[in-house]
């Protein structure tokens, strides 16, 4: 490389700037002598033109004069034969005017003159020999125009020499017209050839000292070379150093590339990853809002957790049940405040001891543990009801449920006890037991008489008659009257007579052993239901009944009663015809005199015998 400010060796000395000089001007020199054989070569090929042009127009007049010519030699021969006519004399005319015209032109030389090299003294002398004939042709021509016979056969011959001389002049012209085409290349060459002369005269004499001049700038300029050469030298031997260098950059160059290669793929590999990691960030902050959601409603559950576990501690210590938790050895661990009013003992009392420790129950341990038993084994709900004895000894009826109560496994971690007090439940049982005891003997009883009413002397006869008819077993029923009562209430009075009906059921009540059964009837009439007792044990005991109400005097009165008694056997079908047959008896025996006893048989099959106001006579 060239260092910089360092001179260029061709412009370092004034011998180089006259050199260049001296090739300028030499150069000015050599143009301008082409310019100049450029216009000499332009004049003679303008001359050259000019001649040319003049011998075609000689050699074409010639020509065309040849040609009119010959039509006025046809003119002549055509008048020796007859007048010619308008048309061919105004032909014929015009044919002579134009010869006429054309041979002042010739011989005037302005046709063959007409060019620089045309004057060649044989063109103008056939030129002169041609054209001496046109004068006595054209006479002859005007000889016929003027209607005068015209020597036609003379005419041809001398138009046929016309015609020779012209061919004759042609040729020469364009002989002439060659050999000056030959003089003017000769002139042209010799032109160029004194320019070129003058040329090298002018070298010669401009350029000696620029030579000279050229000579000293060679050895300048090959000194400069030797110098350029070593300096060529070391610009090469730093070239190479260069090249070296240059090889070493290039091979960095190509492992710059590889590793910008592979910069480039870690780039794309890091842009993939990065991407990835954009997207897992995404992922990330998407989950860390959840996260965030579900920290924050995991902080609402263990609120509500805590207010959960607040309300059910509130909740188990102030429910109105009274309530204990209890691990698997059966040792308390809450008690609540219903729990102390119903055990009459105070939470500090009782926990962790095992409840029929703490409550002296020793005889409640066995069921106390068949109860953890089968909340924590098997994890089910227990129930039992017992019996509790206060501290002041006061006994309550107690239903203890038992549960387990479980962690989020499911694992069995406590047990509650949850106690109600039956206590006033079971009075209230036993009080509406007790009620409905009486109310059920009420419905069955006469409220007069406290005897069996009238329905359930219906239902005790039909579950006896439908034993009998089962099993044949004896059934027997009485149904008694008391005589003339109506009289009894009008003349003593409804509760003189209340008494009387009271006294009659109290003696039918004693006189009637299980399983006989009294029963009032209705009014004043009662009916005696006697089961396993045949007609005969039927009679005795209606006999007995009726002495004894004869003999009862109740209020002091003489009061008797009218019986009717009826056996059951098969034939009979149902109940009401076994009260049938009791009644119809009873009937009999009203009408018999009263204060007797008369059997159905007396009129079914049998008659029983009529004791009559004798009854006394039948007992006996
Ligand atoms: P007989 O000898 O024919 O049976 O005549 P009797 O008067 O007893 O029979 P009756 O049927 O004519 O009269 C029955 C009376 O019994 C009529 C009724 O006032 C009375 N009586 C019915 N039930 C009661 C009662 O519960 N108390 C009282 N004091 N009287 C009653
Ligand atoms: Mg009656
Ligand atoms: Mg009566």
């Amino acid at each position: 490389m060239i260092q910089k400010g360092m001179d260029h060796p061709l412009q370092s000395t004034g011998v180089n700037r006259g050199a260049v000089k001296s090739v300028k001007r030499s150069t000015l020199v050599v143009f301008c002598a082409l310019v100049m054989g450029f216009i000499g070569w332009c004049m003679l090929g303008l001359s050259w033109y000019g001649d040319s042009s003049g011998e075609a127009r000689v050699i074409a007049s010639l020509a065309t004069q040849r040609a009119r010519a010959w039509a006025m030699v046809e003119s002549a021969e055509t008048f020796a034969q007859r007048p010619l006519t308008k048309d061919e004399t105004k032909s014929l005319q015009a044919t002579v005017d134009a010869f006429s015209q054309s041979d002042d032109e010739l011989k005037s030389g302005s046709l063959y003159r007409y060019g620089l090299g045309s004057s060649s003294p044989e063109v103008e002398e056939s030129m002169t020999r041609a054209l001496d004939l046109t004068e006595m042709i054209r006479s002859n021509g005007t000889r016929l125009l003027a209607g005068k016979n015209a020597d036609a056969k003379e005419l041809r011959s001398m138009v046929k020499t016309f015609q020779q001389r012209c061919i004759d002049a042609t040729e020469r012209v364009v002989r002439s017209s060659q050999s000056a085409g030959q003089r003017a290349a000769l002139l042209g060459f010799n032109l160029i050839g004194g320019f070129v002369v003058t040329l090298l005269i002018l070298n010669l004499w401009l350029f000696q000292p620029s030579l000279r001049r050229a000579e000293l700038a060679v050895e300048q300029s090959t000194q400069l070379q030797d110098q350029l050469g070593k300096k060529n030298e070391l610009l090469v031997e730093r070239t190479r150093v260069l090249d070296d260098q240059r090889a070493e950059v290039e091979a960095n160059r190509r492992e710059l590339m590889i590793r910008n290669q592979e910069l480039e793929s870690n780039r794309e590999k890091i842009l993939a990853h990065e991407e990835e990691l954009i997207k897992q960030n995404e992922e990330l902050q998407e989950k860390q809002v959840e996260l965030k959601h579900l920290v924050e409603s995991h902080q609402k559950l263990k609120d509500l957790q805590a207010q959960a576990a607040r309300r059910a501690e509130d909740l188990f210590t102030g429910v109105p049940v009274a309530c204990f938790s209890f691990d698997i050895d059966g040792l308390l661990h809450q008690w609540n405040l219903a729990a102390e009013e119903l055990y009459g003992y105070a939470a500090y009392e009782v926990l962790y001891q095992p409840m029929w420790v703490a409550l002296n129950m020793p005889e409640a341990e066995e069921p106390s543990r068949e109860a953890i038993h089968e909340v924590f084994a098997k994890g089910k709900s227990f129930t039992s009801e017992w019996t509790y004895f206060d501290r002041e000894g006061n006994e309550k009826h107690l239903i203890t449920t038992s549960f387990p109560i479980r962690d989020a496994d499911g694992n069995v971690i406590a047990g509650i006890g949850a106690t109600q007090d039956l206590t006033a439940r079971k009075r209230y049982e036993q009080e509406l037991l007790d009620a409905n005891a009486k109310l059920s003997a009420l419905a069955v009883t006469d409220g007069l008489t406290g005897l069996h009413n009238h329905r359930s002397f219906q239902d005790m006869l039909e579950n006896e008659f439908i034993r009998s008819t089962a099993t044949g077993t004896d059934l027997s029923l009485i149904l008694l009257d008391v005589d003339h009562f109506k009289k009894l209430n009008d003349t003593y009075g409804h509760p003189a007579g209340d008494a009387v009906l009271k006294a009659v059921a109290q003696l039918l009540r004693d006189r009637c052993e299980q399983p006989f059964v009294p029963c009032r009837y209705g009014g004043e009439e009662f009916v005696v239901i006697l089961p396993g007792a045949d007609e005969a044990k039927a009679c005795e005991i209606a006999e007995i009944l009726r002495s004894g109400v004869e003999a009862l005097h109740p209020e002091g009165l003489l009061v008797t009663a009218s019986f009717g008694v009826a056996t059951w056997y098969e034939d009979l079908r149902s109940r009401a015809e076994m009260i049938a047959q009791a009644d119809k008896a009873l009937y009999m025996s009203k009408h018999g005199g009263r204060n007797r006893a008369t059997h159905a048989s007396a009129f079914n099959h049998d008659p029983m015998p009529d004791h009559g106001n004798g009854l006394g006579e039948a007992a006996a």
